[in-house]
């Protein structure tokens, strides 16, 4: 594991599963105890759990693998860590991601002041992308270092470094999980999500996150949880669904795009005749937004991070540059300067233009009502009414799905050789899969669907395509239903 660990750079600290192990070595027994005498805290008691570097610790260093925050110990935990804490599980330490969780479009966990990390996977002896931001957490999961790690997504970093790694990767509805104590990217969109090695992992993680937090004002109340139950129950007892319902999976055609790979599009295929064998519909649908919601995204995160990230000026936060000369200006600038990181500045630059007052109208609130018809066109294709949503007695436009399958990714992981090539705008443009749910909040889960590795390539080469399954919002529990079906 050390040797995994020079390699893969999963991990931010500690360096080696031994040192975890040696660390814990007293809790692990202590719940060895309890297991043997039926007194569990939960079913994650006693696992080794490790934590996305952008998610507050007391013990180690939260660096979001940023200059600016180097060193910078947080004084609390985030709720999710303590709720980790309190249910049995260990910290198996901090993991690796892009800078402030921003990869460049589609991201590689390549942006960080800790090195890039690489996937467990090769192609022609060639690095892979483990994908990102929250690659760091995908191979401590993919090389065992971990039972399970939690991730942030907030616009597929969870799911897309799922599906490079083989992992299962789950993104909870907005508002499910706290986000108090996870430095924030762009609030509106951010989620703490899980990546796992089988969905039950998951959902058992999931199920001791979640909850509500009076720390995180976005953090949905317990009487809307109940409400939201009971929604849902309602509709299912309606639809006469018992332990083996029937879905109605939703096919969006505006996800069959020209970028997708052959064996990406064959192995949508396969899963969802495998799907149909077992009884279940599928219905080609259309949400016709799709296409803006890759610009929108790329307007509102920024714009978002360009405000949360404006604390970082060497005063209020992050390490000051040195030097004393000059106005309180000069050292933000050259402090930022120094502290932040490429892609970060450009965010920060694209972020604070679509604010200005000569922008604003075209760009921002325009993203704002693109943001609008993408949740529109997901609550015109689920027959379940959006649970906090006044109900609108909409036409029905015949699709009524139950659930939507798309892959989570356009290709396999690319060769990080073939990144610094690629041009920002292009990159971009690889997140459309995963954006939509983000923009919606919706639940998604990406599921790793085996397939025969291509011929001529090696015994490393990746095992699985990632699959994802959304839901309506607060349906956090079908997508890991139908993960467990098809697993
Ligand atoms: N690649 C996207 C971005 O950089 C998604 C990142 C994320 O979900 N944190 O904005």
């Amino acid at each position: 594991n050390q040797q995994a660990y020079k390699l893969l750079n999963a991990f931010v600290t500690p360096p080696s599963l031994g040192a975890v192990l040696q660390q814990h070595k007293q809790d692990l027994q202590a719940a060895d105890e309890r297991r043997n005498q039926g007194l569990e805290k939960s079913p994650i008691d006693g696992q080794l759990i490790a934590i996305k570097d952008n998610i507050c610790t007391t013990e180690q260093p939260t660096t979001c693998a940023s200059a600016i925050l180097g060193g910078f110990h947080s004084p609390f935990p985030a709720t999710v860590v303590e709720k980790l804490k309190s249910a049995g599980a260990l910290i198996a330490g901090k993991t690796n991601l892009d800078e402030f969780g921003m990869g460049r479009g589609r991201s590689h966990s390549t942006k960080s002041i800790h090195g890039a990390v690489k996937n467990i996977y090769k192609q022609e002896g060639d690095d892979l992308s483990a994908g990102g931001s929250s690659g760091g957490s995908a191979i401590a999961v993919a090389t065992g270092q971990c039972d399970a790690a939690l991730g942030t997504d907030t616009g597929g970093s969870v799911r897309l470094p799922a599906a490079y790694t083989g992992a299962v990767g789950f993104k909870p509805s907005y508002g499910m999980v706290s986000r108090w104590g996870v430095v924030a990217y762009a609030n509106s969109l951010d989620t703490v999500g899980v990546l796992a090695r089988n969905s039950s992992d998951a959902r058992n993680v999931f199920d001791v996150i979640k909850g509500y937090d009076p720390h995180d004002p976005t953090s949905i109340l317990e009487s809307t949880r109940v409400r939201i139950t009971e929604h849902i129950l309602k509709r299912k007892s309606e639809l006469g669904w018992g332990s083996a319902p029937t879905l109605r999976i939703g096919v969006p055609r505006e996800y069959n795009t020209e970028e997708l790979q052959p064996i990406v599009r064959r192995t949508w295929q396969n899963i969802l005749r495998q799907l149909q064998g077992m009884g279940h519909s599928i219905h080609i649908l259309s949400l016709p937004a799709t296409k803006m919601a890759l610009s929108a995204y790329y307007v509102l995160a920024p714009a978002e991070a360009s405000s949360n990230l404006a604390k970082y000026d060497g005063v209020r936060y992050g390490n000051r540059s040195s030097g004393r000369e000059g106005s309180a200006n000069v050292l933000y600038a050259r402090t930022r300067g120094a502290g932040l990181g490429e892609e970060v500045k450009r965010r920060v630059l694209l972020g604070s233009y679509s604010l200005s007052a000569a922008a604003i109208d075209n760009y921002f609130i325009q993203a704002q009502k693109v943001r609008r018809l993408v949740q529109e066109d997901f609550n015109n294709a689920f027959a379940l009414q959006h649970p906090l949503l006044k109900s609108k007695s909409k036409p029905s436009r015949g699709a009524d799905v139950d659930i939507i399958l798309t892959p989570t990714a356009q290709s396999l992981p690319p060769k990080l050789s073939s990144l610094s090539r690629s041009d920002p705008v292009q990159e971009y443009s690889a997140d459309v899969l995963t954006v939509p749910a983000s923009l919606a909040g919706l639940p998604s889960l990406s599921l790793p669907v085996p397939i025969s590795s291509p011929a001529g390539s090696g015994a490393d080469s990746p095992k699985s395509v990632g699959m994802q399954i959304l839901a309506q919002f607060g349906d956090d529990d079908l997508v890991f239903d139908v993960a467990r079906m098809v697993e």
